[in-house]
Order: structure tokens, then C-alpha cells, then sequence
């Protein structure tokens, strides 16, 4: 059975993190398009020097740029079985766009889990998120440090890549995605919510294994687990 999730939610919700959980224990690749632009950045590719100014900034990059990033990606052998799309759909047309290739295809969209945080939380949570450079698990300084050593390097077995900050962490750009996310993302809830697809997790007051355990229940009350 395919499990087709969108993970919805302010930047630092902790979207990424439980889309990480949700890909790993379901099976399922984890599609961030955050983390395909950064991959174009690092990479200095055509597409990368075109997003770039958008990221710095903490705009939307245009939708059709977007859409056709995804299209790609979706149609790849490893999303036969599904997939959980961290940071896209963020706009109305974007939604519009993924119902057109979902329907030519005879697929639908499962779930949209929406993880919930207050504002006030998020800025302080962004500030000390941190991401290791070789496998891309996510951190917080504040909430869940490395478990072992200095606070500088990933302790997943094996791993022990440098920590490093995103460029688009700083407080400045925070407070531009978040008054992005209320304006153009934010809307997707109703959105989804009239398709009878949103359910949501509290992101505050929990641990990340916490909301996770929220997530599964979600995913087993649907009869997706
Ligand atoms: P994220 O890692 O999801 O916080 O995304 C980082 C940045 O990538 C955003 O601030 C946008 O500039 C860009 N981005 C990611 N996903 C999208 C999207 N669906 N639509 C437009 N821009 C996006």
C-alpha cells in the first residue's frame, strides 16, 4: 500500500525532523525541497545561482520553478510506494499543481499533518537548530543537542559530521519566512482541511519522540500503518 504524506507546519516546527522519522520507519523516500535547493547551492549548479537570492532572502522561490523540481522528483522509481513531502506544497497554486499530477496519475495525497508551534517558540528554535553536514540529521542546541561530545559533531553511529548553522537561521530571515509562511503557506490548512485530509500534532510541549508517537496514531487510525 502506497502512504502519500505532506508534513505542514511554520519553518522550525519540526517538520523535517518527524518527516526524517516518518521516511525511515514507513519506508518511504523523504522529499524536502529545502534540502534539494541547498543540495543545487552547495552543487553551484544553473538552478542553484537561480534560487539562491530567493533562500537568502527567506522568499518562496517562484512556484513553476518549484513545481517542476517536484514533478521530477515524484516521478522517480522510489516514490512508486509514496513519499512524505517536507516544505511543498507552500502555496495555493503549488497545491493545485500537485492535485493535477497526483490526479493524472490516479493518486491521492493520504494525510497532511500539520505540526503546530507558536511564533514566539520558533524564532529561539531557529537560532540554535543545527544541521550535520554529512547526513543532514537535525539538532537543536537548546532542545536536543548531540547526545555525546562538544556540541560541534553528529553522534549517529558512525557518522560524526561537523554541525553546521543554515545560512537562512538568522533572525532577520526568520522573521521574513514566518510572515511568508502566515501569508502564503498558512492558507493550506483550510485548504486541506475542506479536502478532509488535515490532521494536527501539537510541535510544542513535546519531545520530538512525543510528537512522534502523535504522528503514529494519526497514521494507524487511518488504517496507513
Ligand atoms: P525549508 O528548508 O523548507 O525551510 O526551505 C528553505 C527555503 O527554500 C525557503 O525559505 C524557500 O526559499 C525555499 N523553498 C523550499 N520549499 C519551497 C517551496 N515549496 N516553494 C518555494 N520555495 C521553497
Amino acid at each position: 500500500m502506497a502512504l502519500r504524506i505532506i508534513m505542514m507546519g511554520a519553518p522550525g516546527a519540526g517538520k523535517g525532523t518527524q518527516a526524517q522519522r516518518i521516511a525511515a520507519t514507513y519506508g518511504v523516500p523523504h522529499i524536502s525541497t529545502g534540502d534539494i535547493f541547498r543540495a543545487h547551492l552547495k552543487d553551484g549548479t544553473e538552478l542553484g545561482r537561480k534560487v539562491r537570492g530567493y533562500l537568502d532572502a527567506g522568499e518562496l522561490v517562484p512556484d513553476e520553478v518549484t513545481c517542476d523540481i517536484v514533478a521530477g522528483r515524484l516521478a522517480e522509481a522510489d516514490c512508486a510506494n509514496g513519499y512524505v513531502l517536507d516544505g511543498f506544497p507552500r502555496s495555493i497554486p503549488q497545491a493545485e499543481a500537485l492535485g493535477r499530477f497526483l490526479d493524472a496519475r490516479n493518486e491521492q495525497i493520504d494525510v497532511v499533518i500539520d505540526v503546530a508551534v507558536p511564533d514566539e517558540e520558533i524564532v529561539g528554535r531557529l537560532t540554535a537548530r543545527r544541521t550535520c553536514k554529512k547526513c543532514g540529521a537535525i539538532y537543536n542546541l537548546k532542545f536536543s543537542p548531540p547526545a555525546s561530545g562538544d556540541g560541534t559533531r553528529c553522534d549517529r553511529p558512525g557518522c560524526d559530521g561537523e554541525l553546521s548553522q543554515r545560512g537562512d537561521d538568522q533572525e532577520e530571515t526568520i522573521r521574513q519566512r514566518l510572515r511568508v509562511y502566515h501569508e502564503t503557506t498558512e492558507p493550506l490548512l483550510a485548504y486541506y482541511d475542506e479536502h478532509g485530509i488535515l490532521k494536527s500534532v501539537p510541535g510544542s510541549g513535546l519531545s520530538p519522540d512525543g510528537v512522534f508517537e502523535k504522528i503514529e496514531e494519526i497514521l494507524s487510525a487511518a488504517g496507513l500503518s
